[in-house]
């Protein structure tokens, strides 16, 4: 058996990892579907709230929490909010790539993903920083995302569903260590909604709820020794009950002393040091489906 899941050996004798992660969408997540809703202020402040209202609280927690987290940032809200950059930054967290518009690759020709990852690159570059990884907007890979990233030189993906914990991945263009993702610890799906464009399964829970829910995600992913994902989007996580509700978690967070809070930058740099022999990312029986 190679050095894959069950194996996967955490640093320090920790168990498993959580990794706190932020999506600054703002109106690139809207306006990706129709430019025509930047003429709507409703719907665009709706989005606005995330950089201008929920990263400063949620920046807040974490520094109360002594946490690190990691934002995934698309190129147009660093361009529209670049304080919003800057704040991140001063608080010592991770900036990772996030698309430009948030357009999903799966939905673009080769040659748009490019311009796409290009402008991203070229937005936060802007800022002085150089990502080392990526989000696919709307978790929505194509089947060349990994080889272009590992040509731009990224270390990580955090797009991919079929594993508990990181492994790396064979591309044309060199290996790249995937992050695995649980649609389960998303935000979107508990707490998104929005009449039109229609956003979110209809009804929004109780911020409780919700974080019980992903608390038990954290403690069997720990009995499971793999790496929990948080996804939170500060227009949404960040509205008042919402964050309150995630301070009490990272609260009750700080209870497992076992468990790795790091960023998705620094488990991937684990991840690389273990070595793992890359597998690809052929999906046996589906290549000529
Ligand atoms: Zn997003």
């Amino acid at each position: 058996m190679s050095k894959q899941a069950a194996e996967y050996a955490w640093p320090d004798n920790y168990r498993s990892a959580v990794a706190l992660s932020f999506d600054l969408d703002a109106e690139s997540v809207i306006l990706a579907v129709d430019r025509a809703y930047a003429a709507r202020p409703s719907v665009m402040t709706h989005q606005a709230y995330g950089p201008i209202t929920g990263l400063p609280r949620l920046l807040e927690i974490l520094l109360e929490a002594g946490y690190r987290g990691t934002f995934f940032i698309p190129g147009f809200t660093a361009d529209r909010y670049p304080g919003a950059v800057e704040a991140v930054l001063d608080g010592g967290h991770e900036v990772a790539h996030h698309g430009y518009l948030h357009r999903p690759p799966a939905h673009l020709t080769p040659e748009e993903e490019r311009a796409e990852l290009e402008r991203g690159l070229e937005a936060l570059a802007r800022h002085g920083v150089r990502p080392v990884g990526f989000r696919a907007p709307w978790w929505e890979t194509s089947p060349h995302t990994l080889g272009l990233l590992s040509e731009y030189g990224f270390d990580y993906d955090a797009s991919l569903f079929d594993r508990d914990t990181p492994y790396a991945v064979t591309t044309p263009n060199g290996s790249i260590i995937e992050i695995p993702q649980s649609w389960a610890l998303d935000d979107w799906e508990r707490y998104a909604y929005m009449p039109d464009p229609p956003a979110g399964q209809g009804v929004i829970e109780r911020p409780a709820d919700v974080m019980e829910t992903w608390w038990q995600e954290i403690v069997a992913y720990r009995e499971y020794g793999g790496c929990a994902v948080p996804v939170m989007h500060p227009f949404l996580s960040g509205r008042p009950a919402r964050a309150l509700a995630l301070r009490e978690l990272l609260g009750r967070l700080a209870s497992l002393p076992d468990v790795w809070v790091a960023t998705l930058g620094d488990i991937a740099a684990h991840t690389s040091r273990l070595e793992m022999v890359p597998v690809p990312l052929d999906l046996p029986g589906l290549e000529s489906f």
